[in-house]
């Protein structure tokens, strides 16, 4: 399989894990948000999904930037902007590159995080996306150093991100919607850091296919 043709198979396995969890994350947004999550992530991937047919034989930078425009035209919500420009400062990394290597693997995923970061104006600590993305991020980034290969390294960032996700019941709000509720929002996990721990997984299991 070439290395498109598996970003293609990803994204893919990404959308069917979050339509799969449509309801679950939609229920979690429920509680400390407006009860849409789930459906407009579910919207967006769909819509992915029903492009990638078009992206075979495009580059990586391709494929990334039309998913991102695809997620951001068709997510409605917070979520839409902000997983839209981490996919299309990913796609940056990449552009024109039919093959990669670990170094744009972590690259990717670091402006992933810088454009969450800036869009948002949040960080890691703010109860978002970014409390799963970052420490995932942190793990890849350390079992590539640590000279492991891609299947483990992403073993390693599905349990990191399931830790940030977890550490998300703890904390306050302080960005989106659930800030509203201040310290109510405590002991509820975050919607959107559900969303990318399943799409970390969602990697995870496309490699060990
Ligand atoms: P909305 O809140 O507009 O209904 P969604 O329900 O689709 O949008 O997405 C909510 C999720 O978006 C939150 O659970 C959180 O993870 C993420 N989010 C919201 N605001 C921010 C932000 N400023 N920075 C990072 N992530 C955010
Ligand atoms: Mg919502
Ligand atoms: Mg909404």
């Amino acid at each position: 399989m070439s290395s498109t043709d598996l970003l293609i198979v990803i994204l893919e396995n990404m959308g069917k894990n979050i339509i799969e969890n449509k309801d679950y994350l939609t229920e979690l947004d429920r509680v400390i948000g407006d009860a849409d999550h789930g459906i407009n992530m579910s919207k967006g991937f769909s819509a992915v999904n029903d492009k990638l047919g078009e992206m075979k034989g495009k580059d990586w930078g391709y494929i990334l930037k039309n998913t991102a425009m695809t997620l951001i035209s068709t997510v409605g919500g917070a979520s839409g902007p902000l997983y839209g420009t981490a996919f299309l400062r990913a796609a940056t990394v990449v552009d024109g590159k039919m093959d990669i290597d670990h170094e744009d693997v972590v690259n990717m995923f670091e402006q992933a995080i810088e454009g969450i970061k800036a869009r948002g104006k949040s960080d890691r600590g703010d109860k978002t996306m970014l409390d799963a993305l970052i420490p995932a991020f942190d793990a890849l980034k350390a079992a590539y150093q640590n000279g492991l290969e891609s299947k483990k390294a992403f073993q390693m960032a599905e349990d990191a991100a399931l830790e940030g996700l977890e550490y998300t019941k703890t904390i306050i709000a302080k960005k989106g919607r659930a800030s509203y509720l201040g310290e109510r929002s405590i002991g509820h996990q975050d919607p959107g850091a559900t969303s990318t721990y399943i799409a970390i997984r969602s990697i995870k299991e496309t490699l060990e296919e």
